[in-house]
């Protein structure tokens, strides 16, 4: 396999500093609200505003603090939408872009002001138990959202149709029947519009579960190679991989919401800043929330390179061969201006699929191992 581009790794270097970036702001933002004491300000003001009533002044507490956050991060959201036209993988002008960042947005604040409404509400009554009632509400709130992903969230920003190519239909049937696994149907994903990259996804629980194949990688690819990409997505489905995914946030959620629990009790009996009950703590659960995310990234990396694996090794057993599995992972890593051959501390730190490199490696040294 071809070695990687000067361009690929300055353009991931990038990508990485972005990243680095947003999260360092991130932390500031909330870390300043709390030495400078400002959130009992916006907390006081929002009381002031709301005529006393605690909903109310959270609502508006909350408005500031998402509306603050966006208005600060903007810049490098900007910065991110210039480097994907500076690498040429861009498709999307700027009034698209500008309309995508607007309802990202509205999705936000709507999430945010549901999830910190229930929050405050179950620590305002339940003090005791706030914690594993909100873990409870949480999940089931994870799973619908996975349900309705497919149907309501992801057509927010994208267009869909069915897959109308008979012969991949029948190939795809085909596949499936070889794994008595039943998917609903398969996409064509509308990414042309927005970037040249290519994409395929499994998505959606029960009803909604179906396979997402970008129409970039159609154009690119040859019926052999969609293949191949169509039998590593089933193979996420017959492993379970989405119900996995849930079972794992499950745990690390629990730890989430104790920690959480053990956050704002400090901060109203250690430090005495901060009853339980008042929302300008908010910007510590933040804090807690993100260093935890951070602290589990790399872990969270590893599993879903596992399980990457496995439905790579999936995708060779079922055709048979590795080749258009290979060939495929060779275009899309062009397309995608992909690093092939990431340095090993950024792989394991940064990536959640295996590079294209070692994925070509293992594939080969399968196909030598079963002649
Ligand atoms: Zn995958």
């Amino acid at each position: 396999m071809t070695r990687d581009t000067a361009e690929a790794r300055r353009y991931h270097r990038l990508l990485r500093r972005i990243g680095f970036a947003d999260l360092t702001l991130g932390l500031l933002v909330m870390s300043v609200l709390l030495a400078t004491n400002w959130t009992s300000d916006f907390r006081n003001f929002a009381f002031k505003l709301g005529g006393d009533h605690y909903s109310v002044a959270l609502f508006i507490y909350t408005t500031i603090v998402l509306l603050l956050t966006k208005f600060l991060s903007l810049g490098l959201d900007y910065y991110g939408f210039l480097i994907e036209h500076r690498f040429h993988l861009s498709n999307q002008r700027l009034r698209g872009w500008a309309w995508d960042q607007i309802k990202g947005f509205a999705l936000v604040f709507v999430f945010g002001q549901v999830l910190a409404q229930v929050v405050y509400f179950l620590i305002r009554f339940q003090p005791q138990w706030w914690w594993v009632i909100g873990w409870v509400l949480f999940l089931v709130f994870s799973m619908l959202l996975t349900h309705i992903a497919p149907v309501l969230l992801f057509p927010l920003f994208f267009r869909f149709r069915a897959l109308t190519d008979e012969d991949l239909t029948a190939r795809l049937t085909r596949l499936s029947e070889k794994a008595g696994a039943k998917v609903r149907g398969v996409y064509e994903w509308m990414l042309s519009e927005k970037t040249k990259k290519a994409n395929a996804a499994l998505m959606g629980l029960g009803r909604t579960r179906r396979i997402v194949i970008s129409d970039t990688l159609l154009s690119s690819c040859n019926h052999d190679e969609v293949e191949a990409v169509l039998a590593h997505e089933l193979g996420h489905h017959v492993h379970n991989h989405m119900l996995k995914g849930v079972a794992v946030e499950s745990i690390i959620t629990f730890f989430g919401f104790w920690c959480l629990k053990i956050a704002i009790r400090w901060a109203a009996l250690d430090w005495k800043r901060y009853d339980q009950i008042d929302f300008a703590n908010l910007p510590l659960m933040v804090l807690v929330s993100t260093a935890i995310s951070v602290a589990l990234f790399p872990l969270m990396n590893a599993y879903s390179r596992f399980n990457e694996r496995q439905a790579d090794l999936y995708s060779w057993k079922s055709l048979g061969s590795v080749q258009p599995f290979c060939s495929a992972m060779d275009k899309l890593a062009d397309q995608n201006l992909s690093e092939r051959e990431p340095s090993p501390w950024v792989e394991v730190l940064f990536h959640s699929h295996p590079a294209a490199g070692p994925r070509v490696r293992a594939a080969q040294n399968w196909a030598d191992s079963h002649k």
